[in-house]
């Protein structure tokens, strides 16, 4: 994915140099690019402070526990690497934890277009707001809970990694959370 992306930055982006990647957290098919992207540009990857150690390969997203290694994923080395800051502002897009899909999960709300880009705390399914993938989450009844920010910050566009874009994503929340069913 890294080819179409460098055409983007070359072409739709052009004069808005990348300065900073913002994960929402460190799951494999989340971060693959990124070992080529940063060999070419020398940009820091930002994430939550508790999603660094599974992103050095020093803690796994399959155990959670702390010391086991991540096999996962080829380690990052450190100096890639740069915590979040919670209180912070970037280029307009403001992180909130929403954990329990990974234990440093983080949506990233853009107040001015009132878009969410919310990771893995969701996905979408032809506009529905559906459960993040049961095998991948390592507490869905916290994820759930934390899916409560489209509540609070009412997004007109949820933008879900997996697959696609839910429009008022509040207005579907509480018929989620009331659905016992895994997916
Ligand atoms: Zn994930």
């Amino acid at each position: 994915m890294w080819g179409s992306l460098r055409e983007e930055l070359r072409t739709t982006f052009r004069g808005h140099p990348l300065t900073r990647i913002l994960l929402t957290h460190g799951h494999t098919d989340h971060v693959g690019m990124l070992y080529e992207l940063t060999e070419e540009i020398a940009v820091p990857i930002t994430a939550h402070e508790i999603e660094l150690p599974f992103l050095t390969g020093e803690r796994s997203y399959t155990t959670l526990r702390e010391g086991s290694k991540n096999k996962d994923i080829p380690p990052f080395a450190k100096n890639k690497l740069e915590p979040l800051n919670l209180k912070g502002d970037y280029g307009g897009l403001i992180p909130y934890p929403t954990p329990g899909h990974s234990l440093g999960h983080v949506a990233y709300y853009h107040p001015e277009d009132r878009i969410l880009l919310a990771g893995d705390l969701f996905t979408a399914f032809f506009g529905k707001l559906r459960k993040p993938i049961h095998k991948f989450t390592a507490n869905m009844e916290e994820s759930l809970q934390s899916g409560a920010i489209v509540e609070r910050l009412q997004p007109e566009l949820t933008a879900c990694s997996h697959c696609g874009v839910v429009k008022e994503a509040s207005l579907q929340y509480r018929n989620l959370v009331k659905d016992r069913s895994l997916a």
